[in-house]
């Protein structure tokens, strides 16, 4: 089954159409983000359009507001869509080149996020090219971060590990193999404040000492953290900052 489309202002809305002998009534609403009609069969095409035009205003709010939720969980690469550094919101500015050229760069001192892609490319291989890029960006300058602050931390809790490695999670920002006394970390540690990051390190050194996440874990954490709890809210409530 192709994908069909309607045009309401500037967006193109993905609609499913289905068919009911034993209906007399027409039903319209957004699943996910495709508007699902349900109609009696004997209601006309035209019929339809005409439903659909007088409901034009309501649709295109409903549809705007899923579509802003959606951004929030996921980013298109588009001038002016915002982009998390170090807990700060950065622009993202994109330009459109001749030639072959993808590339993205962080202007730390204007706040911007700048990507380059090649004029004639597709929306799907920006979008794909895009995250490539910026994954590698981010697991880059966790590791520049993770290098000088992870001996900091351990010197001071006076605890030794064996290694570390950043990967690309989001589920997790950190975890600890006790046995090999191996450190992970997110490589979208960077995307979040310098406190919080800091208590995702704390976190996970003082699992060297304390494997389970009881009392004498907190304590630990906390006499390096004291407002290690409020951090630990903030990143919860703040979770969708590192999708991309
Ligand atoms: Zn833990």
């Amino acid at each position: 089954m192709s994908q069909y489309y309607i045009q309401i202002k500037d967006k193109e809305i993905p609609i499913q159409v289905r068919n009911y002998k034993n209906s007399n009534r027409v039903k319209i609403y957004f699943r996910e983000n495709i508007l699902h009609i349900s109609k009696p069969t004997y209601f006309s095409k035209n019929h339809l359009i005409k439903m659909i035009k007088e409901n034009e205003e309501k649709i295109y709010e409903e549809y705007l507001a899923l579509w802003n939720k959606d951004n929030l969980n996921q980013k298109h690469w588009y001038t002016g869509e915002i982009f998390y550094y170090k807990g700060e919101p950065f622009e993202e500015q994109v330009f459109y080149q001749k030639g072959e050229k993808l590339a993205v760069r962080i202007d730390k001192q204007n706040k911007k996020l700048i990507l380059y892609f090649p004029e004639k490319i597709k929306e799907e291989e920006k979008k794909k090219y895009g995250d490539k890029l910026v994954k590698k960006l981010l697991k880059q300058e966790t590791k520049n971060m993770l290098e000088t602050k992870l001996p900091e931390w351990a010197k001071k809790m006076n605890l030794a590990y064996n290694g570390y490695q950043v990967r690309d999670t989001v589920s997790k920002y950190g975890s600890c193999a006790f046995k090999t006394k191996m450190l992970y970390f997110s490589a979208r540690l960077i995307m979040l404040a310098e406190r919080e990051a800091d208590a995702i390190i704390v976190h996970e050194l003082a699992h060297l000492e304390q494997p389970n996440h009881q009392k004498p874990f907190y304590d630990l954490v906390k006499s390096y953290i004291p407002d290690y709890d409020e951090i630990h809210q903030e990143l919860k409530k703040n979770q969708k900052r590192i999708m991309i």
